[in-house]
């Protein structure tokens, strides 16, 4: 199956799209990429979810990523007794240690840390800032609130405290058997959430590492104001970042938000890192089969940004119209990405190449298929670094990816313009380009007389620099009668 949409699609699941059937509908729509939130659902959920994924997979022959969000130190309030609750503007309301299920007057928040962070005028916000409590009285177990905005709060919704240093680790104790649960079960991507600081990522990759042989990869959600001022540092010591704009919103005052998306995606692009676009993309789409004009833009402008995903989170997780939601998604971002426009943008917010044969070989490639106006570019890759490294060049042409490592070739599903294929490592130049001609062709990005541009690192399958380039054309096998797959006059 052909995609010809550059910027990748991340689609939550949940409540409404956990059967193999949903998972398809989604996958078929346009999902690259399916993300399991573990701040709702059980293990034996999250599991089962995977297991349709990797049946999917192989149904379609297509490497799916899935990405496992980690809840992190992320506050909630408890359960009601109804399920959610109304509450009133100029309501009091509050909040305490009790476990007793919640009901207009009081719900549970089994947080004492907060209790003993807050102070006499504190604002809590509750579901992304929607309902906002100021506080009156509080004490080591309970705060008594006065409700500013209200509206309806339901089961488990997130709780932020802006301004208010919570003295809480980045992983919780739900986190590391989250993670350890994700990491056994085969994730692809991990999603740390409230990344504050740079050790924060370096203490959750020594835990990776107990693991042996997984090379699960690590995206950091930036949703916090400290994250944002070590962008640098976060990004260096992540595989991917997230513009988690749900939190970040609430943390940060919602102004600052397009800012700083625009801040962080060129951050993550001058790395070479991926970076996703996240949070209330077709919010709307929950409850109705179309988005917003607005909703529109707002994903529009991550695509024409650069970003190499949009993410879908209630939309598709517990939306009533998810399979509406990523067509629409794909249909964005497909229009998009054939405005001439866009090209001139993309070529306006190139990278420089950083001073290194991979970057230099990546670049060149980028120019050849240009001037050439080749159908695909190439990449063999065992670490994916190839990959990333002619991601980060943003080329016109899709990325044909390359590798022998499952793991890698699903890893690549997140980044832009990267078409996986799953093959054996090549052991000579012949074959690399025989094979990069055959994928090219039979993938459905080149046709006979076409000409692909091939970059490798010699050594072949070793994960080391990106070292060679070189151009070919798909022959007609009919045409020739010098002997089979002889490269086409060019060496
Ligand atoms: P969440 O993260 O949906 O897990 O909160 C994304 C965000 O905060 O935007
Ligand atoms: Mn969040």
């Amino acid at each position: 199956m052909r995609r010809t949409r550059k910027a990748k699609i991340i689609a939550t699941l949940g409540p409404a799209t956990s059967t193999p059937e949903a998972i398809e509908k989604l996958f078929r729509a346009g999902a690259d990429v399916f993300r399991l939130n573990f701040s709702h659902g059980s293990h034996a959920d999250h599991k089962a979810r995977l297991d349709a994924i990797r049946d999917l997979e192989r149904a379609v022959h297509r490497p799916i990523a899935i990405l496992a969000d980690m809840q992190g130190p992320k506050l909630r309030v408890g359960d009601f007794r109804d399920g959610k609750v109304r509450i009133e503007a100029g309501a009091s309301f509050r909040l305490d240690m009790d476990q007793t299920l919640g009901d207009h007057l009081r719900a549970p928040l089994l947080h004492p840390e907060v209790f003993a962070a807050m102070t006499k005028g504190s604002e809590l916000l509750i579901d992304d800032g929607k309902i906002r409590l100021r506080v009156e009285r509080h004490g080591p177990d309970f705060a008594d609130t006065r409700v500013l905005v209200g509206g309806e709060v339901s089961n488990h919704k997130g709780v932020n405290v802006p301004n208010v240093m919570l003295p809480i680790s980045p992983l919780t104790e739900k986190d590391l058997a989250d993670l350890e649960f994700a990491v056994e079960m085969g994730a692809d991507w991990i999603a740390l959430s409230f990344v504050q600081r740079p050790s924060d990522v370096a203490e959750a990759r020594r835990l990776i590492s107990g693991h042996v042989g997984s090379r699960v990869r690590i995206l950091s959600k930036l949703e916090k104001p400290s994250a944002i001022d070590q962008l640098h540092d976060i990004i260096e010591l992540s595989d991917a970042v997230m513009v988690a704009r749900g939190d970040l919103g609430v943390e940060c005052p919602p102004e600052t938000v397009p800012i700083l998306q625009k801040r962080i995606i060129r951050a993550c692009r001058q790395a070479g890192k991926p970076v996703v676009v996240a949070t209330q993309m077709l919010d709307s789409m929950v409850h109705s089969p179309s988005p917003t004009r607005a909703e529109a833009s707002d994903v529009a402008t991550a695509v024409y940004d650069g970003a190499d995903a949009v993410m879908l989170s209630a939309e598709t997780a517990t939306g009533e119209f998810p399979v509406d939601a990523v067509t629409m998604m794909n249909r964005i971002v497909a229009q998009v990405e054939q405005d001439e426009h866009y090209l001139v943008i993309a070529e306006a917010s190139r990278m420089e190449p950083e001073n290194t044969t991979r970057d230099a070989i990546s670049a060149a490639a980028r120019q050849v298929a240009h001037t050439l106006g080749s159908a695909a570019i190439v990449t063999f890759t065992s670490s994916g670094s190839t990959t990333l490294r002619a991601a980060r060049e943003r080329p016109e042409q899709p990325i044909l990816s390359v590798t022998s490592d499952v793991e890698v070739a699903r890893q690549m599903a997140l980044v832009w313009g990267a078409h996986s294929v799953l093959a054996k490592d090549v052991r000579s130049f012949t074959e690399m380009v025989q094979k990069a001609a055959h994928f090219a062709e039979t993938e459905g990005f080149a046709a006979i007389g076409d000409s692909i541009v091939i970059t490798a690192g010699v050594p072949f399958g070793f994960s080391g620099s990106t070292n060679i380039l070189r151009v070919a054309e798909i022959e007609d096998p009919n045409a020739h009668h010098h002997g089979p797959h002889r490269p086409h006059h060019s060496d």
